[in-house]
């Protein structure tokens, strides 16, 4: 029998997140790093290393929250009889050691039959399937933050229908599928498709990267923004709210830049992916001051992360790969449903709904019918009040003529 614990993830030590660098972007740690001290107090007499830990991890602080709040509700499936998939934070993080190991030439159904068999090593052991597929997608949804099922008994959705022209199937949950590689699987969520409107072969392309900004959005378009920590909902337009979603975590897209730079086919988010999401917020949000205005409001009120508000991609890039992330063949359609609500904007507000109702045809007879309902009753109400009149001047005339 397993070890049985109800919430084997509620708490997270800062050694928990330093081990997580170490297996996410293999950072590597001096001693004093890697002792359990805080990361705020130095050990005295011990000079300042340059660990990418002492250097960075203060601006990680928004993926910790998310690291946190997202492992902290897990709870396995089964007590008794059965092992648990994940027992500590340490287990998950070996699933996500082996997933970058084997995640771009091995399938899931693979990944997770030989993570879990080395785990019994020979002992008998015996993790249910769900549970093994709620951890494996717990480990992706850190690695990635996407949420990709892995649970192979639901049917998978086709990945097309995340870029639907709607996008009414992006809350269907996307599938990691049995047969494929999570390389794989990733390529399928996050199709290349170049949007030739936004094209500098396009005579219009420069016009529409200079309106397309946040600004517009909200004084224009009349949208809400949203931030979001799931990649796979970034620039995602929900007309009837009138909400758009951003995913703000640039400091975990750079640092996976930087982890890559010298294997940049390494898993598990395609570098490609990742610059080039750094580079919609880069169009959205301009060098101008209201842009910059508007940024730093969603960082302080909305706990975007503060490192969206770092202009630039230049130390995360290899040679050509911002030439072809400027294209924007991922992100492209999504930008060209915004820009299509700052050219034809909805409306949003309570008045212009109500003009915009009151402005249809059928209505604008029936004002005229109220204009001339109330001219014949100012007319009647006319006749009534000379009619008085003349009354009353007859009963003097009578009065007078009887005196
Ligand atoms: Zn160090």
């Amino acid at each position: 029998m397993g070890s049985q614990t109800a919430f084997p993830l509620q708490i997270t030590t800062t050694g928990d997140l330093k081990a997580l660098c170490q297996v996410l972007w293999s950072w590597e740690l001096c001693d004093s790093c890697l002792d359990a001290t805080p990361k705020a107090s130095p050990r005295r007499g011990v000079a300042p290393c340059h660990c990418p830990w002492r250097q960075r991890a203060e601006r990680l602080e928004p993926f910790f929250d998310f690291y946190r709040k997202t492992t902290r509700p897990y709870v396995p499936d089964f007590f008794g009889e059965h092992d648990q998939a994940i027992r500590s934070h340490q287990d998950l993080r070996d699933i996500i050691k082996s997933i970058k190991q084997n995640g771009a030439e091995h399938s899931q159904e693979r990944c997770m039959r030989e993570y879990f068999s080395l785990r019994a090593q020979g002992k008998e052991s015996f993790v249910p399937g769900s549970d093994q597929a709620r951890a494996f997608e717990l480990a992706v949804r850190i690695m990635t933050m996407t949420s990709l099922s892995c649970d192979n008994s639901q049917e998978g959705f086709p990945a097309e229908a995340t870029w639907d022209v709607e996008d009414k199937q992006a809350e269907a949950p996307q599938t990691w599928q049995e047969v494929d590689t999570l390389s794989g699987a990733m390529n399928k969520l996050f199709i290349s498709r170049i949007h030739p409107s936004l094209q500098s072969s396009d005579s219009q392309s420069s016009i529409i990267r200079r309106n397309l900004t946040v600004v517009n959005l909200k004084r224009i378009a009349a949208l809400r923004i949203e931030g979001t920590d799931n990649l796979q909902r970034h620039l995602r337009l929900d007309t009837t709210a009138g909400v758009v979603q951003i995913f703000h975590h640039t400091n975990f897209l750079k640092e996976h830049l930087l982890a890559t730079k010298h294997e940049p086919n390494l898993p598990p988010i395609p570098r490609l992916l990742a610059l080039e999401t750094l580079c919609t917020l880069q169009l959205l949000f301009p060098s101008e001051s209201s842009s910059q205005a508007l940024l730093r409001n969603l960082v302080s009120k909305q706990g975007f992360d503060p490192d969206c508000l770092r202009f630039g991609t230049s130390p995360f890039e290899l040679g050509g790969e911002k030439e072809w992330a400027m294209r924007f063949p991922i992100w492209g359609t999504r930008l060209m449903h915004l820009y299509d609500e700052i050219e034809n904007p909805k409306p949003r507000g309570r008045i212009e709904v109500w003009l915009e109702r009151k402005s249809k045809s059928r209505h604008i007879m029936m004002a005229t019918m109220v204009g001339v309902l109330t001219a014949v009753l100012l007319g009647l109400f006319g006749l009534c009040l000379s009619i008085f009149q003349t009354w009353i001047a007859w009963q003097q005339w009578k009065d007078g003529s009887n005196r």
